[in-house]
């Protein structure tokens, strides 16, 4: 059986992340700058890529979890990185390996995630909103971008 640091390393070599050159262009076009009010280095692609490369106590860290999945940045890297891949990965790892608390179940597609983010994101920027923003809370990053982009095309 594959444990958590032979895991670990899988997905640092699947997604590329040792070729990272540090140049930033993933955090340009990374949508968390826009989404949440507290985004810092740490949680942006070139900074979970980077304490990736430097330690195995990353699933542990709480700023893998906002990620949305979009993979704007891995099209933008000039070395063939995926940040997307890499953060589903450690998610995953995180999971099976029990190693974070409050996991919920996105009630659209059904698949695990923190719910830390999620109420920061919810209550300190959408709080001019509709009430039914609300129902965001349950829902998973990935969800919800994809909820945002439908109300940016006002399909809802
Ligand atoms: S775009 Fe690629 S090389 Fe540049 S910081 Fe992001 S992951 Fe690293
Ligand atoms: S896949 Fe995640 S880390 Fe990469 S650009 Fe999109 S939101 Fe940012």
């Amino acid at each position: 059986m594959t444990n958590g640091k032979d895991r670990l390393a899988e997905a640092r070599r699947s997604s590329g992340a040792s070729g990272c050159v540090e140049c930033g262009r993933c955090v340009a076009v990374c949508p968390m700058a826009e989404m949440y009010t507290n985004f810092s280095i740490e949680m942006s692609p070139r900074g979970v890529i980077k304490k990736t490369l430097t330690g195995d106590d990353v699933i542990m860290d709480k700023n893998i979890w906002y990620c949305t999945e979009c993979n704007a940045g891995t099209d933008m890297c000039p070395q063939g990185v995926s940040c997307r891949d890499l953060i589903r990965a450690l998610r995953e790892i995180a999971i099976e390996e029990k190693v974070v608390e409050d996991i919920k179940y996105c009630t659209r597609c059904g698949k695990p995630f923190l719910s830390i983010p999620v109420k920061n994101f919810v209550f300190d920027r959408l709080e001019e909103e509709p009430p039914n923003v609300l129902n965001l809370l349950g829902l998973c990053p990935v969800c919800r971008r994809e909820i945002y982009m439908l109300r940016n095309a006002q399909v809802l």
